[in-house]
């Protein structure tokens, strides 16, 4: 259904469009912008003919714009170690919750405003279901340096003097103790009907390279025949294979081409999305990544996040195309925001019944809100030896939550990628 808005606004032109775009697209929409015959008006005037006039809606769109555009970001200095933006410099974090999604507010508000006037909304989700759901894993581990691996199990055991340790230490060694647990995801997942997206990086170094140089690169290769394998099993299986794209894959466009084409060779079909190893965007300028990223032709980014928090960066759970400042446009890329990554819940030391009961919450405000929840868990997550158990059995817990409850739609961002072109009209 064509949406005709009228601007009347020239100093915020093209905020102002851009804010409809994103909100036409949520609400299922087609925004046609003219000045001729016009359903709805913003602007000075006080336009009584036309059927919805938004004057007094003002702020709303404008703070609507200033969360989503990440005008917020642009005007903070201040970053963290990896550059990047903080949650307490977010005014979510100061006047909103991060977790409950405030301009999913204000799209069920406008929502409500233009359906009473007529203009009946799309379903969000596949199926007329209430809320969506994403199932997302990193692929950071996948292969045990065991030096390094069975040197910190041997400080732990001088440390505790524990037996079992020494028994650890000896499967690390064998392999038996490992970080390769593609299959105890897959079997997860398929027991529920769900499928998942795994995220690989093609870019890696050694661990001692990333000891001298202080680099974060991962440190398996993808060219192993083990990796090609697993890469076909998974998409043969209907999960997803998108990129992990390396720390500095934000510094030329050519990195992002180069590493989804070795990604594309190995699975031998398209890749469509990506997110960034640990969230890292250009520190400067996020929206130049997500022009890169549109340039590499990736459909969508799923890297927006707080690394520290739960939540919504933007404040918003849903699809969304971020906006170019200097050109005053938006990008043609989707943005599925991220908003629960395992290692979030265990920066403060928590039980799995804590760690459970925050996602569920996030879950519950969300799906209030018809809105978009992304989950991220590592693949390494199983081995219980190095990484908090807290993580494992709060997505066990969550992935039974989730397959009990029928209002969730969950997928992968692949599909929700085609489903949400599919609903837009641009
Ligand atoms: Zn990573």
């Amino acid at each position: 259904m064509n949406l005709r808005i009228n601007i009347d606004q020239k100093e915020k032109y093209e905020e102002l469009k851009y804010v409809f775009e994103n909100l036409c697209v949520i609400l299922g929409f087609s925004p046609v912008f003219t000045n001729k015959e016009y359903d709805v008006y913003i602007g000075n005037k006080n336009d009584k003919y036309c059927k919805i006039n938004l004057n007094k809606d003002k702020p709303k769109l404008e703070l609507f714009f200033y969360l989503l555009s990440g005008q917020e970001e642009k005007e903070t200095k201040e970053r963290d170690v990896h550059g990047r933006f903080q949650p307490r410099n977010s005014i979510i974090t100061k006047k909103y919750k991060l977790e409950d999604p405030i301009i999913n507010d204000y799209a069920l508000y406008f929502k409500k405003l233009f359906e009473n006037k007529g203009f009946k909304a799309k379903h969000f989700w596949k199926n007329n279901k209430k809320y969506a759901v994403l199932l997302t894993h990193d692929v950071d581990y996948a292969v045990m340096n065991k030096l390094p691996s069975a040197i910190k199990l041997f400080l732990r055991f001088i440390k505790s003097g524990n037996m079992k340790t020494l028994k650890d230490i000896f499967d690390v060694i064998t392999g038996k103790n490992n970080y390769w647990h593609f299959e105890d995801y897959m079997n997860l997942e398929n027991s529920k009907g769900f499928r998942s997206a795994f995220f690989f990086a093609t870019k890696s170094n050694s661990y001692l390279m990333n000891f001298i140089k202080r680099e974060n690169e991962v440190t398996y290769n993808i060219n192993e025949k083990r990796f090609k394998n697993i890469i076909k099993k998974l998409d043969k299986e209907g999960f997803e294979v998108g990129l992990h794209a390396s720390y500095n894959a934000y510094k030329s466009i050519n990195s992002f081409v180069n590493e989804k084409r070795t990604l594309e060779k190995l699975l031998g079909s398209k890749i469509h999305g990506l997110r960034h190893h640990y969230y890292h965007f250009n520190p400067q300028s996020t929206e130049e990544t997500w022009e890169c990223h549109e340039k590499a032709g990736f459909e969508y980014d799923a890297s927006l996040a707080f690394n520290e928090d739960l939540g919504y960066r933007r404040g918003l759970a849903f699809p969304f195309y971020p906006y170019n400042h200097e050109k005053k446009k938006r990008i043609n890329l989707l943005v599925f925001p991220t908003s629960i990554m395992d290692s979030m819940l265990v920066r403060k030391k928590t039980t799995v019944k804590d760690a459970t009961r925050r996602c569920i919450n996030l879950i519950k405000s969300v799906k209030k809100k018809n809105g978009l929840v992304v989950l991220d868990w590592h693949d390494a997550d199983w081995n219980t030896t190095f990484l908090d158990e807290v993580q494992i059995k709060t997505y066990i817990n969550v992935i039974n939550y989730l397959e009990k409850d029928k209002e969730a739609w969950v997928s992968t961002p692949k599909e929700l990628a085609e489903w949400w072109n599919k609903r837009a009209n641009f």
